[in-house]
């Protein structure tokens, strides 16, 4: 791997600002050639408890910071993730498999949570509320509410740390955290960084290995007060059950089963742009993907024609090949989900207009465009998370949103209309926690991310993401009189 700073590299576990190895190692591929890129440690209990130590010592004098050293540190991370976005982003494409173009984009997007918070820790302010009783204050001051527990998804293997991590140390928190299996390398990376900009030892540590043993005690610790998780549904659902017995704070970003939906007054030209974003980015491994393209009967067939042509372009192929687009799946079972989806449909009467899976053993698929979906299939149902883009076809507004509502999930919805009426009201009666309206990229560390239903709680980014991390506390103060 040529690293401009090769220190980036690591192969050893953040804890307590120590980077230590493990007796046991897992290896880590690369998805595009099956090759190894290096080995991290396999932790367990042990490991987990001592990054608790850590980060709850850290904490007691964090917590204790102004607001400004905090947020010049968080600059400094800043800049230093600007400064090596390159190293960065050839790490994320080693380990991941996205396109180094698209590698760079999230570290840039990274990055932004972490410039957005330094700014936003100068601004925890608390209130006064005028007094019920006459001679008294009402005063409610925000606290940091101590260690967070983070555990992350392989599909952002930045920006899924840095929008968690950067709120938490900008209130005064400490984090452990426990990337995913896949993508280690650039979480340690990133623990690099903030190690030379001066993070205090402890506030962050970065432990890899069994997410069992890991997961266990950062649910069962009682000094942890948080839990932000972000990946399935169903491991969600095992981790708030786990933190109930301490009654921790949880924040879940879990998965989507997006609705994109394209009215017969939309542009057409636009919802097809909208629909390679919001659909293939990240060869359709985002939590916000398009699942299900719901067309207007009436523009049905020239969207599926101009949108066919346009995938059939895409380059397929390793992310540092010149103009690749897309880059391999994770792993054999990403792949595997893409191909029962593709199955399940066909055999139920859609038609492929494009779309391939690679020779065996390799993780690469063309997209695919599918016709003629009805609702019995079952990626109307799931969530593909692969580059597979359904056509549904559908008659009017009432039917749409009832159709683009009925799931468990509700993180994000996209729709296309020239009609502002239209746009006001059917994004107001999507059950979702965002909506893009004539657009189909719509996250920023600007704006709060999260779902309803059983996509999550809690949001990231914004103003938002920074109060998850912070306890209100009221103060009332009598007596004014004597
Ligand atoms: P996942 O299987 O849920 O894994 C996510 C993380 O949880 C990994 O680090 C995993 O480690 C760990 N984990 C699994 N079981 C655990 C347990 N019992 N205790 C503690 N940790 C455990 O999800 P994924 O396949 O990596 O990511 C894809 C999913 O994430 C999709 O559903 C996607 O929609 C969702 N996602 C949501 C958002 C959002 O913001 N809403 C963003 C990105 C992705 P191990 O692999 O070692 O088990």
């Amino acid at each position: 791997m040529q690293l401009k700073y090769p220190a980036l590299f690591q192969q050893q576990c953040y804890i307590n600002g120590q980077w230590l190895a493990g007796s046991e190692e897992e290896v880590i591929t690369n998805p595009s050639n099956g090759e190894v890129i290096g080995h991290v440690p396999t932790m367990g209990q042990n490991e987990a408890e001592q990054c608790v130590d850590a980060a709850h010592k850290a904490f007691s004098e964090w917590k204790l910071t102004t607001a400004d050293h905090r947020a010049n540190v968080l600059r400094k991370w800043y800049e230093l993730m600007v400064e090596h976005s390159d190293d960065l982003a050839t790490i994320l494409t080693l380990e991941q498999g996205k396109p180094f173009a698209e590698a760079k984009g999230e570290i840039a997007y990274a990055a932004s949570f972490v410039q957005w918070y330094s700014e936003e820790a100068r601004r925890a302010y608390g209130e006064m509320i005028p007094s019920h009783r006459p001679n008294g204050k009402i005063v409610v001051t925000k606290e940091p509410i101590g260690v967070v527990a983070a555990i992350t998804p392989w599909n952002f293997p930045a920006a899924m740390i840095t929008r968690k991590c950067a709120p938490a140390f900008a209130a005064g928190c400490a984090m452990v955290l426990k990337p995913a299996p896949e993508t280690p390398f650039t979480a340690l990376a990133l623990a690099k960084l903030a190690e030379d900009a001066g993070l205090p030892k402890g506030l962050f540590n970065v432990v890899t290995g069994d997410a069992i043993a890991i997961g266990g005690v950062f649910t069962a610790d009682k000094r942890v007060r948080k839990v932000s998780f972000t990946g399935s549904t169903n491991v969600g659902k095992i981790l708030m059950n786990q933190s109930a017995s301490t009654i921790k704070k949880m924040a879940l970003e879990l998965g989507g089963n997006a609705p994109f939906i394209v009215f017969d007054d939309a542009d057409i030209d636009a919802a097809v742009e909208g629909a390679m974003i919001a659909k293939f980015r990240n060869a359709g491994q985002t939590c916000v993907c398009a699942n299900r393209l719901f067309v207007h009967d009436a523009v049905y067939d020239q969207f599926a024609q101009k949108l066919a042509q346009k995938v059939k372009a895409l380059k397929v192929g390793d992310g540092f090949a010149d103009n690749v687009v897309i880059g391999p799946l994770i792993n054999a079972g990403a792949v595997a989900k893409v191909q029962a989806h593709v199955e399940d449909a066909v055999a139920k009467g859609a038609e492929a207009l494009c779309g391939a899976f690679a020779k065996d053993g390799e993780l690469f698929v063309a997209p695919f465009v599918l016709t003629q979906m009805s609702d019995d299939m079952l990626v109307a149902q799931e969530e593909t998370f692969g580059p597979l883009a359904p056509l549904f076809r559908f008659y009017d507004e009432a039917e749409v949103i009832e159709r683009a509502n009925n799931t468990e999930s509700g993180l994000a919805a996209y729709l296309y209309t020239r009609s502002l009426g239209r746009a006001w009201r059917v994004g107001d009666a999507l059950e979702v926690g965002m909506v893009g309206i004539n657009e189909g990229l719509i996250s920023t560390a600007a704006a709060p991310f999260g779902g309803v239903k059983e996509s999550g709680l809690g949001r990231e980014g914004s103003r938002h993401g920074m109060e998850e991390y912070l306890e209100m506390k009221y103060m009332f103060m009598g007596g004014l009189d004597q």
